[in-house]
């Protein structure tokens, strides 16, 4: 039972410092400083454990957040760990990059700041991993059945331990080198060290999950080899056709989709050979005047990266206003809040520019060196043109970072024959299967760009939909279902 007054004794809700900026732009290592566990267990009793705690439906994985609060209060590490693992296979990625619903929908958020739930997630995988608590969890008994999941992003990797788990034979096919997905390439280290994801990878290798770099399922091996070889299939290749901006002077040098971008950087972090003679990557922000269009967290990735190679100068461009400095009317608690935030990558500098719209690319002998932009309002839902509002601004280098419109309408997907909904996702039931019975779908290519919780949280329930497609039962949960989920 939680102390329900400990957040009258501990009002002041604490996290915890991100290292001086001048210190942390001169390493790509995590913003975050150490947090001392004693404050940990201060905040983790400002939980009341509610007697209807609204931080479960707030995390798509239904996280039991009051139980492993209370635990962590009372100093009872280990068993806190076991209720985190509960419901979610990898907290060392979400207590780093989840932009924690849970929180936005805590109780205590209506009229205090809500518990730092997150952190006191962080916290408890951190020092699991640390005492060598997280150890291999191999099937006791092997079931003869063998499942292909297609993209090792979290929800593949989700899916894929879960099925392991149950004694099925998995194999991760990855058409990249590297196994990870957008945790790999995508999210930039200065967010989540690569070496967490690597530790992740080493237990599932224990406990027996096969994985095979280097394949693009569809090219490499066709839809009907999968299907002969597997006796069941899970797509999780994700949402990676990126939205592209098709305005004149789109086709001039220095103009880069984001996941054009980031893999580059992430790639000299592994220390890959890329690097020209002047130690930069084929495409990099230094002593380069940048402008990022696209004010999300793809965009703020971005940012950081552009700081740490040493831009002159960075402007983000956002066509949407600038939202409010607290909760927007519009998302009321506990929904997920619509408010202007400051990611550390904004702090450490650049132009944030919001409600403009850029409507040409200006250049000179083939490059970029300048946009047209102006500024818009929003009318009846629509942008419309502030007349006198237009200006040029000089870019060298311009970073696309305006989302993903769904999966690659690729050879995987037409030769297996499964059908996409209206916004060109893969549809599937409510257990998580695709149109073709034992093909399975999660994560960002069933539901289209997302976050990783809801990833993992995918990955989780299709992984029990297959099993009792294979078994005919599953003791595996199923968090969610597909059309009860609200979209995020
Ligand atoms: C730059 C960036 C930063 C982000 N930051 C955050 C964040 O901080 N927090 C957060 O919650 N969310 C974040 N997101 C969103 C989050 O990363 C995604 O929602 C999540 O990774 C989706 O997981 P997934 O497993 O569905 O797909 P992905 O992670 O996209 O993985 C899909 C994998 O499938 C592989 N694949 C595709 N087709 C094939 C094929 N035919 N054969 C073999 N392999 C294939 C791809 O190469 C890829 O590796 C970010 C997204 C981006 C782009």
């Amino acid at each position: 039972m939680a102390d329900p007054k400990g957040f009258l004794k501990y009002t002041r809700r604490v996290t915890p410092k991100r290292r001086p900026v001048e210190l942390r732009l001169r390493d790509w290592k995590e913003v975050y400083e150490d947090f001392s566990h004693e404050t940990l267990r201060e905040q983790a009793t400002r939980c009341m454990d509610c007697g209807i705690p609204f931080c479960h439906n707030g995390c798509p994985l239904g996280n039991l957040i009051p139980e492993w609060n209370n635990l962590v209060r009372l100093g009872r590490w280990r068993e806190a760990i076991e209720r985190l693992h509960a419901t979610n296979n990898f907290p060392d990625f979400t207590g780093r990059l989840c932009p924690a619903p849970c929180e936005s929908s805590c109780v205590l958020g209506i009229n205090q700041d809500p518990v730092t739930i997150k952190q006191i997630e962080l916290e408890i995988i951190d020092k699991a991993f640390d005492e060598g608590w997280v150890v291999p969890l191999p099937p006791e008994r092997l079931t003869g059945k063998t499942v292909a999941v297609v993209g090792s992003g979290p929800a593949g990797l989700a899916a894929a331990q879960q099925l392991t788990r149950s004694g099925h034979r998995v194999t991760v096919f990855e058409r990249a080198d590297r196994i990870g997905g957008l945790l790999r390439y995508g999210i930039p280290e200065f967010k989540m060290e690569k070496r967490h994801l690597n530790r992740r990878l080493d237990q599932m290798k224990a406990e027996g999950t096969e994985f095979r770099t280097n394949v693009n399922v569809g090219v490499d091996i066709t839809a009907d080899q999968l299907r002969a070889d597997f006796d069941a299939v899970v797509l999780a290749g994700g949402a990676t056709a990126w939205r592209d901006l098709p305005i004149p002077g789109r086709e001039l040098d220095g103009i880069h989709q984001a996941m054009e971008f980031l893999p580059l950087a992430n790639r000299v972090q592994e220390g890959d050979d890329i690097v020209g003679p002047d130690g930069e990557p084929p495409i990099t922000a230094k002593g380069k005047r940048v402008i990022i269009i696209g004010g999300g967290d793809t965009g703020a990735d971005c940012l950081g990266t552009v700081h740490r190679q040493g831009a002159l100068s960075v402007h983000q461009f956002e066509i949407m206003p600038r939202p409010p400095d607290t909760r927007a009317e519009s998302t009321p608690w506990p929904m997920y809040e619509l408010m202007f935030r400051v990611s550390a990558a904004h702090e450490e500098g650049g132009e944030r520019m919001f409600s403009v719209n850029t409507e040409e690319f200006i250049g000179r002998d083939g490059h970029v060196t300048a946009l047209k932009v102006h500024e818009v309002t929003m009318v009846d839902g629509k942008f419309v043109r502030t007349e006198g509002s237009d200006f040029e601004i000089e870019a060298d280098l311009v970073l696309l970072a305006m989302g993903f419109v769904g999966p690659e309408r690729s050879e995987l997907l037409a030769d297996l024959g499964v059908e996409l909904t209206e916004r060109g996702n893969v549809a599937r039931g409510d257990d998580f299967e695709t149109s073709v019975p034992g093909v399975y779908v999660a994560g960002d290519m069933g539901r289209g760009q997302s976050l990783i919780v809801w990833a993992i949280a995918e990955g989780r329930a299709a992984a029990a939909g297959v099993d009792r497609y294979l078994m005919g039962r599953s003791a595996l949960p199923a968090p969610i279902k597909p059309t009860t989920a609200p979209q995020r």
